[in-house]
């Protein structure tokens, strides 16, 4: 591994000598450059539909002004621009909002059965249109946790969406909900909510880095579907604040589950 030290040399006196600081700054180097990475990445998925939006409107000025039928078209592609812009500014809030709460656990009772019904009836309607089918199975009507109802809508309404984009046409996905006496990261009960699809699977190589900012496996794919790349970075977030753990399970070609273990109100 490669390190970076900080060397300070500060005279004391005359007679008395000198003080020697070596200081191992290999973390703060590391924080740095994964900041510089993350606004690196922001600005380019901010300006490549900033750009297409200027082509389109120097195409509408010129050449198109007289094509009423290439109008329309380039129109309805400046709407699904601007609207990819906007859901990017969205994401972008929801996480930088989320890692400056991280430190302040959410203390509201928030019952996860009513959180999972909410979700699903929010996406019914998208899955629908995939001929795909959304089976709630939840085992205890009363499982509250000690939380943030909207963040918590916010995790497995991600979930739940990437299940359906990433699924094929025509299969389901099933969420499952149930008590746990004890937690596998702390000794004290908890609820568990697996959200497992049909889909088409991710490679083993690629889980450990899927909860990475922008990091996308098929950046077209994820973009063709509406996806920012900043999904399970923020359900990652509101996971720890929620001090609870998320684990990724998947086989390519066979479909993923991911499970989300919280710990109950006390
Ligand atoms: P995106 O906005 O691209 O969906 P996410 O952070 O939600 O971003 O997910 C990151 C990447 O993880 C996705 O681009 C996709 O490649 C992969 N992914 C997430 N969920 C699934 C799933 N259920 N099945 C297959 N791949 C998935």
């Amino acid at each position: 591994v490669e390190r970076h030290l900080s060397l300070r040399v500060t005279m004391i006196g005359e007679r008395e000598g000198v003080s020697i600081t070596v200081r191992d700054t290999t973390r703060e180097k590391r924080t740095e450059e994964m900041h510089s990475d993350f606004v690196a990445n922001v600005s380019h998925e901010l300006r490549s539909p900033l750009s297409a939006l200027v082509g389109f409107i120097e195409t509408l000025q010129g050449p198109a002004n007289d094509d009423p039928e290439a109008r329309e078209r380039f129109l309805g592609i400046m709407i699904q621009e601007a609207n990819r812009m906007a859901r990017l500014i969205d994401d972008l809030l929801s996480l930088s909002r989320v890692q400056i709460q991280e430190h302040v656990a959410p203390e509201e009772p928030v019952n996860m059965t009513t959180v999972l019904k909410n979700v699903v009836d929010i996406l019914s309607l998208k899955a629908e249109n995939r001929q795909m089918e959304l089976i709630l199975n939840c085992e205890a009507s009363d499982c509250i946790i000690s939380g943030d109802q909207d963040q918590m809508t916010q995790v497995f309404q991600n979930l739940i969406d990437n299940a359906i984009k990433y699924s094929k046409v025509g299969t389901s996905v099933e969420i499952n909900c149930r008590y746990i006496e004890q937690l596998p990261h702390k000794s004290a009960p908890g609820v568990q909510v697996a959200v497992c699809d049909h889909g088409d699977g991710i490679d083993e190589e690629h889980l450990p880095r899927l909860t990475e900012r922008f990091y996308r496996i098929d950046k077209a794919r994820s973009r063709t579907m509406g996806g920012t790349g900043l999904g399970l970075a923020i359900v990652k977030h509101i996971i720890m604040r929620h001090r609870g753990r998320i684990q990724i399970e998947s086989k390519a070609g066979e479909g993923s589950c991911f499970t989300v273990l919280l710990p109950l109100k006390a």
